[in-house]
Protein backbone atom coordinates (compact mmCIF):
# COMPACT_ATOMS: atom_id res chain seq x y z
CA UNK A 1 0.00 0.00 0.00
CA UNK A 2 1.37 3.41 -0.71
CA UNK A 3 1.97 5.53 2.16
CA UNK A 4 1.95 9.24 2.05
CA UNK A 5 3.66 11.49 4.70
CA UNK A 6 2.54 15.54 4.38
CA UNK A 7 1.31 17.98 6.74
CA UNK A 8 -1.56 19.24 3.99
CA UNK A 9 -4.35 16.76 3.62
CA UNK A 10 -5.79 18.40 0.93
CA UNK A 11 -2.35 17.84 -0.89
CA UNK A 12 -1.89 14.17 0.45
CA UNK A 13 -5.47 13.64 -0.66
CA UNK A 14 -4.34 14.68 -4.66
CA UNK A 15 -1.29 12.72 -4.18
CA UNK A 16 -3.13 9.49 -3.43
CA UNK A 17 -5.55 10.67 -6.04
CA UNK A 18 -3.17 10.45 -8.52
CA UNK A 19 -1.63 7.13 -7.93
CA UNK A 20 -5.44 5.96 -7.48
CA UNK A 21 -6.08 7.13 -10.96
CA UNK A 22 -3.32 6.64 -12.96
CA UNK A 23 -2.42 2.77 -11.74
CA UNK A 24 -6.32 2.18 -11.27
CA UNK A 25 -7.06 -0.77 -9.18
CA UNK A 26 -3.12 -2.10 -9.47
CA UNK A 27 -2.21 1.06 -7.24
CA UNK A 28 -3.13 -1.24 -4.33
CA UNK A 29 -0.05 -3.30 -5.19
CA UNK A 30 2.27 0.06 -4.97
CA UNK A 31 4.31 -0.38 -1.94
CA UNK A 32 5.81 3.37 -2.74
CA UNK A 33 6.32 5.97 0.31
CA UNK A 34 6.33 9.70 -0.38
CA UNK A 35 7.20 12.32 2.00
CA UNK A 36 6.43 16.13 1.24
CA UNK A 37 7.87 18.71 3.75
CA UNK A 38 6.71 22.34 2.62
CA UNK A 39 8.25 25.40 4.16
CA UNK A 40 8.14 29.02 3.14
CA UNK A 41 10.32 28.58 -0.09
CA UNK A 42 10.83 25.06 -1.34
CA UNK A 43 8.84 22.05 -1.30
CA UNK A 44 10.87 18.75 -0.40
CA UNK A 45 10.20 15.73 -2.03
CA UNK A 46 11.17 12.19 -1.17
CA UNK A 47 10.11 8.97 -2.74
CA UNK A 48 10.90 5.25 -1.68
CA UNK A 49 10.46 3.53 -5.03
CA UNK A 50 10.76 -0.40 -5.67
CA UNK A 51 14.62 -0.08 -5.52
CA UNK A 52 15.68 3.57 -5.07
CA UNK A 53 14.98 6.38 -3.01
CA UNK A 54 14.31 9.40 -4.97
CA UNK A 55 14.97 13.01 -3.07
CA UNK A 56 14.10 16.43 -5.28
CA UNK A 57 14.01 20.14 -4.32
CA UNK A 58 11.49 22.92 -5.87
CA UNK A 59 11.35 26.42 -5.49
CA UNK A 60 7.53 27.61 -4.63
CA UNK A 61 6.10 31.01 -3.96
CA UNK A 62 2.54 32.27 -3.08
CA UNK A 63 1.32 31.23 -6.76
CA UNK A 64 2.76 27.82 -6.70
CA UNK A 65 0.65 24.96 -7.14
CA UNK A 66 1.95 21.69 -5.23
CA UNK A 67 -0.05 19.63 -6.34
CA UNK A 68 0.84 19.89 -10.52
CA UNK A 69 4.16 20.27 -9.12
CA UNK A 70 4.26 16.54 -7.40
CA UNK A 71 2.12 15.43 -9.79
CA UNK A 72 4.06 16.33 -12.70
CA UNK A 73 6.93 15.29 -11.16
CA UNK A 74 5.51 11.76 -10.27
CA UNK A 75 3.78 11.39 -13.88
CA UNK A 76 7.58 11.91 -15.48
CA UNK A 77 9.10 9.33 -12.90
CA UNK A 78 6.43 6.28 -13.61
CA UNK A 79 5.56 7.46 -17.36
CA UNK A 80 7.12 4.47 -19.06
CA UNK A 81 6.00 1.97 -17.01
CA UNK A 82 3.38 -0.70 -18.62
CA UNK A 83 1.09 -0.39 -15.62
CA UNK A 84 0.94 3.62 -15.80
CA UNK A 85 -2.11 5.48 -17.34
CA UNK A 86 -0.72 8.36 -19.53
CA UNK A 87 -4.27 9.75 -20.78
CA UNK A 88 -5.28 13.22 -19.66
CA UNK A 89 -1.54 13.77 -18.17
CA UNK A 90 -1.61 14.64 -14.31
CA UNK A 91 -5.09 15.64 -14.10
CA UNK A 92 -7.38 13.60 -12.28
CA UNK A 93 -10.56 15.39 -12.12
CA UNK A 94 -13.88 14.51 -13.12
CA UNK A 95 -14.06 17.55 -15.74
CA UNK A 96 -10.66 18.13 -18.03
CA UNK A 97 -12.05 20.55 -20.80
CA UNK A 98 -13.57 22.32 -17.83
CA UNK A 99 -10.08 23.52 -16.83
CA UNK A 100 -8.58 22.84 -20.16
CA UNK A 101 -10.59 25.27 -22.21
CA UNK A 102 -9.51 28.15 -20.40
CA UNK A 103 -6.03 27.29 -22.63
CA UNK A 104 -8.21 26.54 -26.01
CA UNK A 105 -9.95 30.17 -25.31
CA UNK A 106 -6.46 31.87 -25.50
CA UNK A 107 -4.59 30.02 -27.81
CA UNK A 108 -4.47 28.33 -31.39
CA UNK A 109 -4.60 24.42 -31.40
CA UNK A 110 -0.39 24.22 -31.90
CA UNK A 111 0.33 26.94 -28.93
CA UNK A 112 -2.35 24.71 -26.57
CA UNK A 113 -1.22 21.44 -27.21
CA UNK A 114 2.32 22.95 -25.83
CA UNK A 115 1.03 24.16 -23.05
CA UNK A 116 -1.08 21.32 -22.10
CA UNK A 117 2.09 19.03 -22.02
CA UNK A 118 3.97 21.64 -20.03
CA UNK A 119 1.69 22.46 -17.50
CA UNK A 120 -0.59 18.90 -17.43
CA UNK A 121 1.40 16.52 -19.45
CA UNK A 122 -1.70 15.73 -21.50
CA UNK A 123 0.32 14.37 -25.02
CA UNK A 124 -1.06 15.24 -28.49
CA UNK A 125 -4.04 13.00 -29.16
CA UNK A 126 -5.79 13.50 -25.69
CA UNK A 127 -5.11 17.37 -26.60
CA UNK A 128 -6.51 17.46 -29.91
CA UNK A 129 -8.97 14.92 -28.84
CA UNK A 130 -10.34 17.64 -25.87
CA UNK A 131 -10.30 20.41 -28.58
CA UNK A 132 -12.44 18.68 -31.13
CA UNK A 133 -14.98 18.62 -28.00
CA UNK A 134 -14.44 21.90 -27.09
CA UNK A 135 -15.00 22.86 -31.04
CA UNK A 136 -18.73 20.97 -30.70
CA UNK A 137 -19.41 22.85 -27.54
CA UNK A 138 -18.26 26.56 -28.78
CA UNK A 139 -21.95 27.71 -30.31
CA UNK A 140 -23.46 26.81 -26.89
CA UNK A 141 -20.71 28.37 -24.71
CA UNK A 142 -20.95 31.35 -27.01
CA UNK A 143 -24.89 32.06 -26.84
CA UNK A 144 -24.74 31.21 -22.87
CA UNK A 145 -26.14 33.73 -20.63
CA UNK A 146 -25.49 34.24 -16.89
CA UNK A 147 -29.77 34.11 -16.73
CA UNK A 148 -30.05 30.76 -18.77
CA UNK A 149 -31.38 27.53 -16.34
CA UNK A 150 -31.97 24.04 -17.18
CA UNK A 151 -34.46 22.00 -15.53
CA UNK A 152 -33.16 18.13 -14.67
CA UNK A 153 -36.00 16.03 -12.61
CA UNK A 154 -34.75 12.46 -11.36
CA UNK A 155 -36.75 8.90 -11.64
CA UNK A 156 -35.16 6.92 -9.34
CA UNK A 157 -36.91 3.09 -10.46
CA UNK A 158 -36.02 0.73 -12.61
CA UNK A 159 -37.56 -2.81 -13.73
CA UNK A 160 -34.42 -4.68 -12.32
CA UNK A 161 -31.03 -3.38 -10.74
CA UNK A 162 -28.19 -4.82 -12.94
CA UNK A 163 -25.47 -5.98 -11.35
CA UNK A 164 -23.27 -2.79 -12.62
CA UNK A 165 -25.29 -0.19 -11.09
CA UNK A 166 -24.10 1.98 -8.62
CA UNK A 167 -27.03 4.61 -8.30
CA UNK A 168 -29.45 5.21 -5.84
CA UNK A 169 -32.28 3.03 -7.71
CA UNK A 170 -35.23 1.32 -6.12
CA UNK A 171 -36.68 -2.06 -8.42
CA UNK A 172 -39.89 -0.54 -9.48
CA UNK A 173 -42.84 -0.76 -6.84
CA UNK A 174 -46.30 0.93 -7.46
CA UNK A 175 -47.46 2.69 -4.24
CA UNK A 176 -43.97 4.15 -3.94
CA UNK A 177 -43.67 5.31 -8.05
CA UNK A 178 -47.32 6.84 -7.26
CA UNK A 179 -46.72 8.66 -3.81
CA UNK A 180 -43.11 9.62 -5.47
CA UNK A 181 -44.60 11.40 -8.83
CA UNK A 182 -47.78 12.96 -6.44
CA UNK A 183 -44.33 14.53 -4.28
CA UNK A 184 -42.47 15.50 -7.05
CA UNK A 185 -45.47 17.00 -8.91
CA UNK A 186 -46.27 18.99 -6.00
CA UNK A 187 -42.17 20.61 -5.78
CA UNK A 188 -42.52 21.23 -9.29
CA UNK A 189 -45.49 23.35 -8.76
CA UNK A 190 -44.59 24.94 -5.66
CA UNK A 191 -41.33 25.94 -7.43
CA UNK A 192 -40.56 29.74 -7.00
CA UNK A 193 -39.09 30.47 -10.25
CA UNK A 194 -36.39 33.63 -10.03
CA UNK A 195 -35.60 33.64 -13.71
CA UNK A 196 -38.22 35.56 -16.55
CA UNK A 197 -37.34 33.32 -19.22
CA UNK A 198 -38.47 29.38 -20.63
CA UNK A 199 -36.08 27.01 -19.73
CA UNK A 200 -32.67 26.14 -22.03
CA UNK A 201 -33.11 22.75 -21.49
CA UNK A 202 -35.44 19.91 -19.96
CA UNK A 203 -34.10 16.82 -18.78
CA UNK A 204 -35.55 13.55 -16.99
CA UNK A 205 -33.26 11.03 -16.49
CA UNK A 206 -32.65 8.18 -13.77
CA UNK A 207 -33.14 5.37 -13.36
CA UNK A 208 -35.41 4.72 -15.42
CA UNK A 209 -38.20 7.32 -15.88
CA UNK A 210 -40.33 5.08 -18.62
CA UNK A 211 -40.42 2.69 -15.63
CA UNK A 212 -42.88 4.60 -13.36
CA UNK A 213 -45.77 4.12 -16.07
CA UNK A 214 -47.43 6.22 -18.64
CA UNK A 215 -50.27 8.12 -15.88
CA UNK A 216 -47.08 8.62 -13.79
CA UNK A 217 -45.09 9.66 -16.19
CA UNK A 218 -47.81 11.47 -18.04
CA UNK A 219 -48.45 13.65 -14.49
CA UNK A 220 -44.66 15.07 -14.44
CA UNK A 221 -44.33 15.70 -17.82
CA UNK A 222 -47.54 17.75 -17.56
CA UNK A 223 -46.64 19.49 -14.20
CA UNK A 224 -43.06 20.79 -16.02
CA UNK A 225 -44.98 22.23 -19.49
CA UNK A 226 -47.53 24.02 -16.87
CA UNK A 227 -44.31 25.45 -14.90
CA UNK A 228 -41.51 25.63 -17.05
CA UNK A 229 -44.04 26.14 -20.40
CA UNK A 230 -41.72 25.75 -24.15
CA UNK A 231 -38.26 24.58 -23.96
CA UNK A 232 -36.04 24.18 -27.44
CA UNK A 233 -34.36 20.83 -26.08
CA UNK A 234 -36.73 18.09 -23.90
CA UNK A 235 -34.79 14.85 -23.07
CA UNK A 236 -36.28 11.91 -21.64
CA UNK A 237 -34.17 8.38 -20.88
CA UNK A 238 -35.87 5.79 -21.47
CA UNK A 239 -33.29 3.94 -21.56
CA UNK A 240 -34.55 -0.24 -21.07
CA UNK A 241 -36.63 -1.44 -23.48
CA UNK A 242 -38.42 -3.48 -21.16
CA UNK A 243 -39.76 -0.19 -19.47
CA UNK A 244 -41.29 0.52 -22.88
CA UNK A 245 -44.97 1.00 -24.45
CA UNK A 246 -46.01 2.22 -27.45
CA UNK A 247 -48.73 4.89 -24.98
CA UNK A 248 -45.57 5.71 -23.64
CA UNK A 249 -43.37 7.01 -26.64
CA UNK A 250 -46.66 8.96 -28.24
CA UNK A 251 -47.36 10.67 -24.98
CA UNK A 252 -43.45 12.18 -24.72
CA UNK A 253 -43.67 12.95 -28.40
CA UNK A 254 -47.12 14.80 -28.04
CA UNK A 255 -45.96 17.22 -24.68
CA UNK A 256 -43.03 17.99 -26.68
CA UNK A 257 -40.25 15.89 -25.98
CA UNK A 258 -37.61 16.13 -28.72
CA UNK A 259 -35.11 13.70 -27.55
CA UNK A 260 -34.83 9.88 -25.84
CA UNK A 261 -32.22 7.92 -25.37
CA UNK A 262 -32.44 3.99 -25.67
CA UNK A 263 -29.83 2.30 -24.30
CA UNK A 264 -28.71 -1.30 -25.42
CA UNK A 265 -25.39 -1.20 -23.69
CA UNK A 266 -24.10 -3.83 -25.31
CA UNK A 267 -25.81 -6.08 -28.22
CA UNK A 268 -24.65 -9.57 -26.30
CA UNK A 269 -27.30 -10.70 -24.92
CA UNK A 270 -25.85 -13.26 -22.21
CA UNK A 271 -23.23 -10.22 -20.91
CA UNK A 272 -26.75 -8.85 -19.97
CA UNK A 273 -28.71 -11.47 -18.84
CA UNK A 274 -25.87 -12.72 -16.45
CA UNK A 275 -26.23 -8.69 -15.09
CA UNK A 276 -29.82 -9.01 -14.38
CA UNK A 277 -30.60 -7.09 -17.41
CA UNK A 278 -33.19 -7.75 -20.15
CA UNK A 279 -31.77 -8.77 -23.52
CA UNK A 280 -32.24 -6.58 -26.66
CA UNK A 281 -33.33 -8.78 -29.41
CA UNK A 282 -36.35 -6.39 -29.51
CA UNK A 283 -34.37 -3.34 -29.84
CA UNK A 284 -34.70 -2.71 -33.31
CA UNK A 285 -38.81 -2.77 -32.79
CA UNK A 286 -38.83 0.00 -30.35
CA UNK A 287 -36.02 1.90 -32.38
CA UNK A 288 -38.21 1.82 -35.66
CA UNK A 289 -41.40 2.70 -33.83
CA UNK A 290 -39.46 6.07 -31.75
CA UNK A 291 -38.12 6.64 -35.37
CA UNK A 292 -41.49 6.04 -36.63
CA UNK A 293 -43.36 8.69 -34.08
CA UNK A 294 -41.10 11.06 -34.90
CA UNK A 295 -38.77 11.81 -31.90
CA UNK A 296 -36.08 14.23 -33.70
CA UNK A 297 -33.31 13.23 -31.98
CA UNK A 298 -32.50 9.48 -30.50
CA UNK A 299 -29.63 8.73 -28.22
CA UNK A 300 -28.10 4.98 -27.79
CA UNK A 301 -26.11 4.21 -24.70
CA UNK A 302 -23.10 1.29 -24.89
CA UNK A 303 -20.68 0.81 -21.87
CA UNK A 304 -17.19 -0.58 -22.26
CA UNK A 305 -15.62 -3.46 -19.80
CA UNK A 306 -18.92 -5.05 -19.01
CA UNK A 307 -17.42 -8.45 -17.44
CA UNK A 308 -16.89 -11.61 -20.05
CA UNK A 309 -16.76 -8.87 -23.09
CA UNK A 310 -13.24 -8.96 -24.78
CA UNK A 311 -12.22 -6.41 -27.23
CA UNK A 312 -13.82 -7.55 -30.38
CA UNK A 313 -17.19 -7.94 -28.49
CA UNK A 314 -17.07 -4.51 -27.76
CA UNK A 315 -16.16 -2.88 -31.17
CA UNK A 316 -19.04 -5.17 -32.22
CA UNK A 317 -21.70 -3.44 -29.80
CA UNK A 318 -20.27 0.08 -31.38
CA UNK A 319 -20.71 -1.43 -35.18
CA UNK A 320 -24.04 -2.22 -34.46
CA UNK A 321 -25.19 1.01 -32.72
CA UNK A 322 -23.71 2.70 -35.68
CA UNK A 323 -25.42 0.43 -37.92
CA UNK A 324 -28.73 2.26 -36.18
CA UNK A 325 -27.62 5.50 -37.02
CA UNK A 326 -28.56 7.07 -34.14
CA UNK A 327 -28.01 10.74 -33.82
CA UNK A 328 -25.90 10.38 -30.51
CA UNK A 329 -24.25 7.44 -29.31
CA UNK A 330 -22.78 7.85 -24.95
CA UNK A 331 -20.01 5.12 -24.63
CA UNK A 332 -19.70 4.82 -21.19
CA UNK A 333 -16.58 2.74 -19.54
CA UNK A 334 -17.63 0.58 -16.95
CA UNK A 335 -16.52 2.23 -12.92
CA UNK A 336 -16.68 -0.16 -9.82
CA UNK A 337 -18.40 1.92 -7.19
CA UNK A 338 -19.66 0.88 -4.06
CA UNK A 339 -23.37 0.12 -4.17
CA UNK A 340 -23.10 -2.24 -6.96
CA UNK A 341 -23.04 -5.85 -7.47
CA UNK A 342 -19.95 -6.37 -8.86
CA UNK A 343 -18.43 -4.54 -6.51
CA UNK A 344 -19.87 -6.04 -3.51
CA UNK A 345 -18.51 -9.71 -5.61
CA UNK A 346 -15.13 -8.24 -5.82
CA UNK A 347 -15.24 -8.04 -10.26
CA UNK A 348 -11.57 -7.79 -11.32
CA UNK A 349 -11.22 -6.58 -14.67
CA UNK A 350 -8.78 -9.48 -16.00
CA UNK A 351 -8.78 -8.25 -19.70
CA UNK A 352 -6.33 -6.65 -21.59
CA UNK A 353 -8.46 -3.56 -23.25
CA UNK A 354 -4.92 -2.53 -25.05
CA UNK A 355 -5.84 0.28 -27.62
CA UNK A 356 -9.74 -0.05 -27.29
CA UNK A 357 -10.72 3.63 -26.43
CA UNK A 358 -8.34 4.45 -29.53
CA UNK A 359 -10.38 2.36 -31.24
CA UNK A 360 -13.80 3.21 -30.55
CA UNK A 361 -12.84 6.82 -31.02
CA UNK A 362 -11.31 6.44 -34.50
CA UNK A 363 -14.49 4.15 -35.08
CA UNK A 364 -16.95 6.83 -34.13
CA UNK A 365 -15.62 9.60 -35.38
CA UNK A 366 -15.05 7.80 -38.95
CA UNK A 367 -18.42 7.47 -39.06
CA UNK A 368 -19.84 11.05 -38.74
CA UNK A 369 -20.04 10.84 -34.63
CA UNK A 370 -18.03 13.82 -33.08
CA UNK A 371 -17.06 13.85 -29.13
CA UNK A 372 -19.38 16.73 -27.64
CA UNK A 373 -18.84 15.81 -23.93
CA UNK A 374 -16.92 13.88 -21.79
CA UNK A 375 -16.71 14.00 -18.23
CA UNK A 376 -14.12 10.88 -16.57
CA UNK A 377 -14.75 8.62 -13.14
CA UNK A 378 -12.63 7.11 -10.84
CA UNK A 379 -12.25 3.23 -10.03
CA UNK A 380 -13.05 2.70 -14.17
CA UNK A 381 -11.97 -0.72 -14.80
CA UNK A 382 -10.55 0.53 -19.09
CA UNK A 383 -10.13 3.91 -18.62
CA UNK A 384 -12.01 6.50 -17.20
CA UNK A 385 -13.73 8.52 -19.94
CA UNK A 386 -17.56 8.24 -20.67
CA UNK A 387 -17.90 10.34 -23.87
CA UNK A 388 -21.16 11.93 -25.56
CA UNK A 389 -20.95 11.76 -29.79
CA UNK A 390 -23.18 13.35 -31.90
CA UNK A 391 -23.85 13.76 -35.46
CA UNK A 392 -24.18 17.13 -37.18
CA UNK A 393 -25.46 19.85 -35.06
CA UNK A 394 -27.86 17.23 -32.73
CA UNK A 395 -25.14 17.59 -29.60
CA UNK A 396 -27.31 17.45 -26.11
CA UNK A 397 -27.63 21.13 -24.73
CA UNK A 398 -28.34 19.80 -21.17
CA UNK A 399 -25.02 17.23 -21.53
CA UNK A 400 -23.20 20.02 -22.31
CA UNK A 401 -24.15 22.73 -19.85
CA UNK A 402 -24.08 20.33 -16.70
CA UNK A 403 -21.14 18.63 -17.79
CA UNK A 404 -19.02 21.88 -18.17
CA UNK A 405 -20.82 23.58 -15.59
CA UNK A 406 -21.59 26.79 -17.89
CA UNK A 407 -25.56 27.38 -16.86
CA UNK A 408 -27.90 26.82 -13.68
CA UNK A 409 -29.43 23.68 -13.39
CA UNK A 410 -32.54 22.60 -11.41
CA UNK A 411 -33.08 20.00 -9.80
CA UNK A 412 -36.07 17.72 -8.58
CA UNK A 413 -36.05 14.16 -7.00
CA UNK A 414 -34.25 11.98 -5.14
CA UNK A 415 -30.41 13.06 -5.09
CA UNK A 416 -30.91 16.00 -7.71
CA UNK A 417 -28.67 19.38 -7.33
CA UNK A 418 -29.45 22.74 -8.01
CA UNK A 419 -26.63 25.20 -9.25
CA UNK A 420 -27.21 28.83 -9.09
CA UNK A 421 -24.85 31.37 -10.50
CA UNK A 422 -24.59 33.84 -7.49
CA UNK A 423 -22.92 37.96 -7.97
CA UNK A 424 -20.15 36.53 -7.46
CA UNK A 425 -20.46 34.46 -10.91
CA UNK A 426 -19.57 31.34 -8.54
CA UNK A 427 -22.46 28.59 -8.63
CA UNK A 428 -24.30 28.02 -5.10
CA UNK A 429 -25.08 24.17 -4.75
CA UNK A 430 -28.20 22.56 -3.16
CA UNK A 431 -28.10 18.60 -3.01
CA UNK A 432 -31.54 16.87 -2.26
CA UNK A 433 -31.92 13.94 0.28
CA UNK A 434 -30.71 11.14 -1.76
CA UNK A 435 -33.00 9.15 0.74
CA UNK A 436 -36.08 7.97 -1.07
CA UNK A 437 -38.43 7.75 1.96
CA UNK A 438 -37.84 11.71 2.53
CA UNK A 439 -39.36 11.77 -1.06
CA UNK A 440 -42.42 9.24 -0.28
CA UNK A 441 -43.60 10.63 3.06
CA UNK A 442 -47.15 12.09 3.46
S1 LIG B 1 -27.97 0.67 -14.86
FE1 LIG B 1 -29.70 1.94 -15.42
S2 LIG B 1 -31.39 0.52 -15.74
FE2 LIG B 1 -29.81 -0.62 -14.62
S3 LIG B 1 -30.39 -0.39 -12.47
FE3 LIG B 1 -28.95 1.27 -12.94
S4 LIG B 1 -30.19 3.03 -13.53
FE4 LIG B 1 -31.49 1.17 -13.62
Amino acid sequence: MIKIECDKESLKKSVFEFYRMKFKEKYKNLDDEIYIDINKKYLFLKILDREKIIEKTFEINENSKFHFIINKFLFDLYKDRDDFDKSYGILTGVRPLKLVSKVFKDNNIEDSINILYENYRIDEFDSRFLYKIYLNQINIRMESEHDNYNVYVHIPFCPSRCFYCSFDTTIKNKIKMDKYTENICKDINNYELKFNKNPHSIYIGGGTPTAIGLENLEKIVKSIKNKFRETQEFTVECGRIDSLSVEILEMLKNNGVNRISLNPQTFNDEVLNRLNRVGNKDFKYWFDLAKKIGFEIINMDLIMGLPEEDIEMILNSIRKTIEFNPDNITIHTLALKNGSKLFENHYLNKDDYKNLLKESKNLLISNGYNPYYLYRQKKSVISSENIGYAKGEKSSIYNIVMMEEIENIIGFGLGASTKILNSKGRFERNINSKNLEDFIKE
